[in-house]
Order: structure tokens, then C-alpha cells, then sequence
């Protein structure tokens, strides 16, 4: 007999991270990780990490962690911000996740392009709010002009993924102006990449939530911070969502290396650096073999060439060691996003694309 418990199944679909491979000599380039270490500081503080502090929970709002963050970003961006700008959480998703729970509520479609990362749908679905996807146009440009029509929020990535392409912000500011009645999360995951931050709207814009992590630019994808800049009434909000189902996001090695990582400007912006070099190598030489690569502001490229179906590219480039990422979805099913890797690995990536292309291309 059919269990009617069954149909209270959540009937949701997940969203698919790249394929995390079995052994170590894989050229990884499906995940836009840092090739890099993460900073000296964060292996001195994992060293010097008292293991008998784990019997007590962690400070469940991570205050020393947003005063490290408030402090950087006013440097860096020339904002006044304060702790309580200041949301942080286990990664970007779970950032992004309270923001979605808090902010979007309404009967309105939240609105967001059709080509970009692909949890908020999921998100979306995970929560019943509904929402429109807006085509980016033929050249995966944004038009903040599409964002005109009355919604229930809009989330936008800047540099957006996987295009890598980066909107100036004139344009953010143009989306800002057209929804003053709704929340705007601008997703910078990449902007430490060449991307212009919108943090120095915060104090034009009350209804503006930035967010970032430390997965890409700072080599901690595997720990899992990510923040959320906003005003004190936004960011209170999202920490009365946390408290709502969560209230230790971030565990004790969590907060005491994103205070490492945070204060070591200067190698951040070494190796950040040392991305936007070997990126612009790398988009140089796929050019000359006959690939299409939108300018990019990320540690990733995204590609397509002009004879080569993405699918063959993407098999023969796993079959030598290599992987990246390829998406049998509409529109973008003849692309590749190919995360920037080291110098080496970059060269032996092109070497394959080479021979592929000298085998294949007559
Ligand atoms: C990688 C990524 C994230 C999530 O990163 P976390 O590891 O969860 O911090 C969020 N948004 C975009 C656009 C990303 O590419």
C-alpha cells in the first residue's frame, strides 16, 4: 500500500557542486577554489589553537570576528562600518540563505538573472518564494533597466557567475534606484577578483545587503565564512533569523582564523594578484586557440570555442587529469568555467586544449 507519508516528502531539487575527485593528482578547475594557501597567520592560529577550548560553545555572535571585518572593510573600501554592519555565517550559502528567509516575504517574485549561480532558485524552492529569472542578454550582460517591474526583492552576483563578467556601479546604483521599496543582495563573492564593491553604498542605500566570503579570494572555502554588510536594522534581522535555527554557525577555529586571515592584507593582495596575472595569461592563450572569453572581474573564465562543442572539451579534459566545469542547461550548454589555477596548471591546460584541437580541428 502507497505511505501516505510519502507525499509530505519535501519534493525539492538540490543544487550540484563541482565534483570533488577520489585522489590528489587532479588538476582541480570545476570549484573556483584558491589555488593558494590560505595566509601564514591562519597556520599559525590553527598551531597555536587551544583544543581544550572546543568543551564550550563558541561566542554565538562571533563579535571579535565582525569588529576584525568591520575594521578591514573601512580601510579598505573607505566606509564607516561597525560591528553591527556586520552578519557573518557557515559560508556565503548560509549567509545568503538567512537572507533570503529574512528578506524575502513578499506575494512579489524576487527577481534575479536567468544566468548566475544557481542556488537561488533552489533556495527559492527550498522556502516557497516565488520568482522570475530576467535574461541576461546574447554578450551575458546585465541590464539593471529589466529590474524596473515590481518584485519581491532582487538578488544580483557582482561579478556575477559563471559569466565572470562584473557590472560597474553606476549600474548597481541604477538597480538601487529602481527598487526602493524592496530588499537588493548584491553576492560578491568574487569582487576581491577586480570587481568594484558596492559596501560604499551602504550609507546611500538602507534596503542594500552586500555579501562576501572567504572561499575564493582567501583560500577558506573548506571553513566556511562568509559576511554580511548592511545597516544595523538589516543585520539585525538576519541575526534574528540565525537565532531561529542556529545559533553557533561559526564554530571557535572558524572565528579564530577568519581574524588571522582578515588581518593579513598584504597577502591577499599578493595572491589575488598573482590570479589576475595568470587569468589574463590564460583568457591571452585560450583566445588564440580559437575561444570566445568574455572579459572576466573573477578567479574563472568562461568559455566557448568556436568549433569544439563544450561536452567534447569537458570529456577530454577529465580523461587527462583536468577538471571543469560544463552545464548541460539551456543557453550556456556549449560553455565552460574554467577557475583560474596556477601558472602550472594553467599551462597544462592549454597543453591538452592543443593537442585536442590539433587532433580534432583540421
Ligand atoms: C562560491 C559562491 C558562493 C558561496 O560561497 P561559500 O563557499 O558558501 O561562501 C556564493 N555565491 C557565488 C556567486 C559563488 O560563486
Amino acid at each position: 500500500m502507497e505511505k501516505l507519508w510519502r507525499k509530505n516528502y519535501l519534493n525539492i531539487e538540490p543544487y550540484t557542486a563541482g565534483e570533488q575527485p577520489k585522489t590528489d593528482d587532479i588538476i582541480k578547475l570545476n570549484a573556483n577554489e584558491n589555488p593558494y594557501p590560505p595566509s601564514y597567520e591562519v597556520y599559525k592560529t590553527i598551531a597555536e589553537f587551544e583544543a581544550n577550548d572546543m568543551r564550550k560553545y563558541p561566542l554565538s555572535d562571533s563579535a571579535p570576528l565582525r569588529a576584525a571585518i568591520a575594521e578591514h572593510c573601512s580601510n579598505l573600501y573607505g566606509a564607516r562600518l561597525t560591528p553591527d554592519n556586520i552578519f557573518v555565517g557557515n559560508g556565503s550559502d548560509d549567509v545568503l540563505a538567512a537572507a533570503f528567509r529574512a528578506f524575502f516575504n513578499s506575494d512579489k517574485p524576487v527577481m534575479f538573472p536567468d544566468i548566475t549561480y544557481s542556488f537561488y532558485p533552489v533556495w527559492c524552492e527550498l522556502m516557497k518564494i516565488p520568482f522570475v529569472t530576467v535574461p541576461v542578454d546574447d554578450k551575458f550582460m546585465i541590464n539593471p533597466e529589466d529590474y524596473a517591474p515590481e518584485n519581491g526583492g532582487v538578488v544580483i552576483a557582482n561579478p556575477n557567475a559563471p559569466t565572470s563578467i562584473g557590472m560597474g556601479l553606476d549600474s548597481i546604483r541604477r538597480i538601487l534606484d529602481l527598487n526602493q521599496d524592496c530588499i537588493v543582495i548584491v553576492d560578491e563573492a568574487y569582487v576581491d577578483f577586480g570587481g568594484e564593491s558596492a559596501v560604499k553604498l551602504l550609507s546611500e542605500y538602507e534596503n542594500l545587503l552586500v555579501t562576501q566570503t572567504f572561499s575564493k579570494s582567501r583560500s577558506m572555502a573548506g571553513m566556511r565564512i562568509a559576511m554580511a554588510y548592511g545597516s544595523t536594522e538589516l543585520i539585525s534581522m538576519l541575526n534574528a533569523v540565525k537565532d531561529s535555527y542556529n545559533s553557533y554557525p561559526l564554530d571557535r577555529l572558524a572565528i579564530a582564523t577568519g581574524i588571522a586571515s582578515v588581518g593579513d592584507e598584504e597577502y591577499l593582495e599578493a595572491i589575488t594578484s598573482m590570479i589576475i596575472a595568470t587569468r589574463e595569461k590564460t583568457a591571452a592563450a585560450l583566445r588564440k586557440l580559437g575561444f570566445d572569453v568574455p572579459q572576466s572581474s573573477t578567479n574563472f573564465l568562461f568559455v566557448q570555442h568556436k568549433t569544439l562543442t563544450a561536452k567534447r572539451i569537458f570529456e577530454y579534459t577529465r580523461e587527462k587529469g583536468i577538471y571543469i566545469r560544463y552545464w548541460d542547461k539551456p543557453r550556456i550548454n556549449n560553455r565552460l568555467r574554467i577557475t583560474i589555477g596556477t601558472n602550472i596548471e594553467m599551462s597544462k591546460l592549454i597543453a591538452a586544449l592543443e593537442e585536442l584541437i590539433a587532433a580534432e580541428c583540421k
